[in-house]
């Protein structure tokens, strides 16, 4: 019983709240701020900010990657094993809708591709590529997925991780740069082969954001749910994120016709600074509650209704405005990408970035 409540406060979470950074590969979410570029594995909000805007990717970069979107549809190349060697067991994904069957190691350098830029450094990458493939075993030990029910895993990162088919789109996706970042990807995934991340012999949730506010939240803080490998804990290098800092400034009636629309009885008369009370934050200093204009809300709520980069913000306001200022980008939940990159550049392997980020787990092979 707790283990079903449990799974069903991760679906929960992976499909609203999720995602991570990067996503650079995907384009266009106009809920969201248009913001984001880099590449990483869940949150609606969290990628759009990145986009584009990453200091690893160029404007061409950017423009070939939505080409790539557009055409990914109409290229549907057999997917044979990524090399003779490959021979990982096969994986249903969901790609643009359409159910195709590849090897394991296929997705996870696909996954790798679309989650985190390739400039980023090798221990980073095969981080990301053991928390890609960790994500698809955990997936897969979940059962049917009501939304992909055909497939183990979807490309869209709001709900899966965003995946990249690199035998047809790296070139589109990076033009003159195709070949090494290809080469690059594939070499993560490759070096990583078979590894997983396990909490007692167990396949993780393996939940990744672009960049936390110097600490990690823990799953309770933002989801409810205590999961006791997904602690708050340190991380450094945070800021190297382009969006680590970021505002939204809405007129008072903006804000109070926005809140109307989802509220009707909230009561937002006065000053905005009455308007905000019993604000709670957790270790990490994210929000986690806070009344607005006298109705309780969590603060995954608000960062979703103002489309905010993250939960960690303050509020700040004056007679006719109200001011949301951000650190970090993401949920904050798990491996921090700028953390690892991070640990990357400072030395760390792959096997240390995650069992920093993802408490008390270790780093196993995938049973044959
Ligand atoms: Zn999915």
């Amino acid at each position: 019983m707790k283990r079903l409540l449990f799974l069903t406060i991760i679906v929960v979470f992976l499909v609203y709240l999720a995602p991570i950074g990067f996503h650079f590969y995907q384009n266009g979410h106009p809920a969201e701020q248009e913001i984001h570029t880099v590449q990483n594995v869940e949150n609606p909000s969290d990628s759009q900010a990145l986009d584009g805007q990453n200091a690893n990717k160029t404007a061409d970069d950017a423009d070939a990657a939505q080409a790539a979107d557009e055409k990914t549809a109409e290229k549907q190349a057999p997917d044979a094993a990524a090399s003779e060697k490959d021979t990982s067991p096969a994986l249903r994904v969901s790609v643009n809708g359409r159910v195709r069957e590849m090897s394991l190691e296929e997705y996870v350098a696909g996954a790798v591709a679309a989650e985190m830029p390739a400039s980023f450094p090798d221990e980073a990458l095969k981080a990301q590529a053991v928390a890609a493939r960790t994500y698809a075993v955990y997936k897969q030990s979940l059962g049917r997925d009501e939304k992909h029910p055909d497939a183990v895993v979807c490309d869209d990162y709001t709900h899966c991780a965003a995946f990249v088919d690199l035998k047809n789109d790296a070139e589109e996706l990076w033009g003159n740069k195709a070949e090494a970042w290809t080469k690059k990807i594939r070499a993560a995934a490759e070096k990583t082969a078979g590894k997983i991340v396990t909490y007692h012999d167990a396949p993780i949730a393996a939940v990744f954001h672009a960049a936390a506010a110097k600490q990690t939240e823990a799953a309770v803080s933002v989801w409810g749910a205590d999961v006791p490998y997904l602690e708050s804990v340190s991380s450094a290098g945070d800021d190297a994120c382009p969006e680590y800092d970021s505002e939204v400034t809405l007129r008072a009636e903006e804000f109070r016709q926005l809140l109307l629309k989802k509220y009707p009885d909230i009561n937002l008369t006065g000053l905005p600074k009455t308007w905000f009370t019993e604000v709670q934050s957790s270790e990490a200093g994210g929000v986690t509650s806070c009344k607005v204009g006298g109705i309780a809300m969590k603060g995954t709520e608000v960062r979703e209704l103002l489309q905010l980069n993250s939960t960690h913000f303050t509020i700040s306001t004056t007679d006719s405005t109200i001011t949301f200022r951000t650190q970090g980008y993401g949920h904050g939940v798990g491996m921090s990408q700028y953390g690892a990159k991070h640990m990357a550049e400072d030395g760390k392997t792959f096997t240390e970035i995650l069992e920093h980020y993802y408490t008390g787990t270790k780093v196993s092979d995938l049973a044959a």
